[in-house]
């Protein structure tokens, strides 16, 4: 990073700026501190782009599209396996980033934020043809026998790319490798919490040798962000943040009718049941709910237990919980890092005083930690109910809690009572109670006997249902979002077509019997109405035998 050293060699805090069409770009508009959670100190520096200069990206994001979409899914797959290899190169100073600047400890960036990524890059770029190769389709109408049709997946154009602070690069990456494979050129809009992570994304891009513009990496502000989202050369929104700047994302891209995947929040069950094998469902809701300390839109943010197994259950949680290891996100032994933001952990602490308030007990944390930095200790709470906080709003901060039912029907009824639909988890050691969990669960995607980890699989799609967003990124269903279906039809005939003008006398008779020769529900009425055809002068003006022949199965 030449621009950074060069500063960092004068004593001041380094410097980081935008990547627009391949090259660092510093900013007019002010700049911002990156600040490290675990000492909540400033430790670089980072240049915003006015509306003008952020526009820049976008430029170049369009004139770099016409060239980048023209390339076979092969030119493009060496593209992003080039930039694989450049994260990959990268993987130490990558992780001690995200480690210091996010907070989540370095082994745990490996394992959520690089290897989905990694994945990710290598499945788009080995087998997004596989989905977006163009469809034949047959076409049904026996009148349309003579075109010979396709579906073609076509790539939409420049695509903005809005990705939240707590899972700064495998998001932004995820997004990238999803859009380019399918076509597009990308602009990616970090969060401002995490800018030095997005802005490492973009020298990755140019490391990678990905051609100009087809990724660029802007630093603005919010209203620089909006700026971004009206701005009509967009061609689509990839937005993963809160569901109140989901709704505020939506309504500016209505302006231009850009069309936007929302990717929101989550509050996100769990459904123990009596027969699950108790110390698999504890260990696996621990990490779920504390991995990134709670910071996952997929965390576990809520747990129904069987009455019959809550107490051997929650012995289990609570050894699991009181085992784990808070410290800085650099030591090798952390198992829970700083929370990334302050006020994200006074989310935390008002859920917890508001549970305590109507009666929840905490068995184990419950206070932040005192000192340096935003920690707060894993934390599990009983004696919840639904008026809580902590049991309808999304809490995203290290807190379980735990709630005794009396079956699996009201597990998956209190599971299903909430406004949002992310993910949900089911422990069960039986095959049919599994079944009812998948069918009842109203959620985007449902695990049983695991949590979280979907969203590192490249072939499982991502995004919830309700208030949790719309639309899907990962794998196929993720890039047949990132292309617009594009139906081609070529017609090999040449006498004009039965319907075309000049209408005549005969037009009306002609189509009414066409109408009945087609769907008339007896095979004798379809014959009948089929042979009256042939005595229309206009159908033997109009109709090549030679294309009825080849369509002839669909009379009958
Ligand atoms: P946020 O909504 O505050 O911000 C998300 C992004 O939107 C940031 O880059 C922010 O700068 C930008 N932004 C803010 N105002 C904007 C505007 N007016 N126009 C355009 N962009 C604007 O969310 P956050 O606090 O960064 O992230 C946490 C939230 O993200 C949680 O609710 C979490 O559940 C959710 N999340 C969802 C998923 C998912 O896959 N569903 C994944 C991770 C996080």
């Amino acid at each position: 990073m030449p621009i950074a050293e060069a500063e960092a060699a004068t004593g001041t805090l380094p410097t980081f700026h935008s990547w627009i069409a391949g090259r660092e770009s510093q900013g007019t508009g002010g700049s911002s501190p990156a600040v490290d959670p675990s000492t909540g100190e400033p430790f670089a520096e980072v240049t915003l782009l006015d509306a003008r200069g952020a526009g820049k990206a976008l430029e170049s994001a369009s004139a770099a599209f016409p060239s980048w979409s023209a390339l076979s899914f092969t030119e493009r797959g060496r593209h992003l396996l080039a930039l694989k290899a450049a994260v990959l190169a990268d993987l130490d100073g990558l992780v001690a980033l995200i480690a210091k600047e996010q907070g989540k400890p370095a082994a745990e960036a490996i394992a959520v934020e690089v290897l989905p990524s990694l994945e990710a890059l290598q499945h788009q770029a080995l087998h997004a043809e596989d989905v977006l190769r163009d469809e034949e389709v047959e076409s049904h109408h026996l009148l349309f026998a003579s075109k010979r049709c396709r579906l073609v997946h076509a790539p939409i154009g420049p695509v903005l790319v809005i990705t939240p602070w707590n899972y700064p690069f495998s998001i932004a990456l995820i997004g990238i490798a999803t859009a380019l494979a399918a076509g597009n050129t990308v602009v990616l809009k970090p969060a401002p919490t995490t800018r030095l992570i997005g802005l490492r994304i973009g020298e990755l891009c140019a490391r990678a040798g990905l051609p100009s513009g087809v990724v660029s990496v802007v630093a603005v502000d919010d209203a620089g962000a909006t700026a971004l989202v009206e701005d009509p050369r967009v061609a689509k929104i990839v937005f993963t943040g809160s569901v109140a700047t989901g709704k505020k994302v939506m309504a500016a891209a209505a302006r231009n009718l850009t069309p936007v995947v929302l990717e929101l929040g989550g509050k996100d069950p769990a459904i123990v049941c009596k027969d699950a094998d108790l110390g698999r469902a504890a260990k696996g809701i621990v990490w779920g709910a504390f991995v990134n300390a709670g910071q996952t839109c997929a965390s576990v943010e809520r747990v129904y237990v069987e009455r019959a197994v809550m107490e051997p259950f929650m012995a289990r949680v609570l050894a699991e919980t009181r085992a784990l290891r808070v410290g800085r996100p650099d030591d090798a032994s952390t198992e829970i890092g700083p929370m990334t933001m302050e006020r994200q952990r006074r989310i935390v602490e008002d859920h917890v005083a508001d549970a305590r308030a109507r009666g929840a007990q905490v068995l184990t944390g419950g206070e932040p930690v005192a000192g340096a930095g935003w920690f707060y200790p894993p934390t599990v709470l009983t004696g919840v109910d639904h008026e809580m906080r902590v049991m309808r709003e999304e809490t995203f901060g290290p807190v379980l809690p735990v709630m005794a039912v009396d079956s699996v029907d009201e597990a998956i009824r209190l599971a299903n009572d909430s406004d949002y639909g992310l993910t949900a988890s089911g422990w069960t050691r039986d095959e049919a109670t599994a079944r009812k969990l998948a069918a009842g669960l109203r959620a985007g995607v449902v695990t049983i006997n695991d949590c979280v980890s979907s969203f590192g699989e490249p072939t499982a799609p991502w995004g919830g249902v309700k208030q949790s967003g719309i639309g899907r990124t990962h794998g196929a269903t993720g890039l047949l979002e990132m292309t617009q279906p594009k139906y081609v039809s070529l017609d090999g005939g040449t006498k004009p077509a039965l319907w075309w003008f000049p209408y005549g006398e005969d037009y009306r008779g002609i189509l009414s019997r066409a109408a009945r020769a087609l769907h008339s529900p007896s095979f004798f009425a379809r014959l009948r109405n089929q042979l009256g055809l042939l005595g229309f002068g206009r159908f033997w003006r109009r109709v090549h035998p030679g294309t009825l022949l080849r369509g002839l199965d669909k009379l009958f």
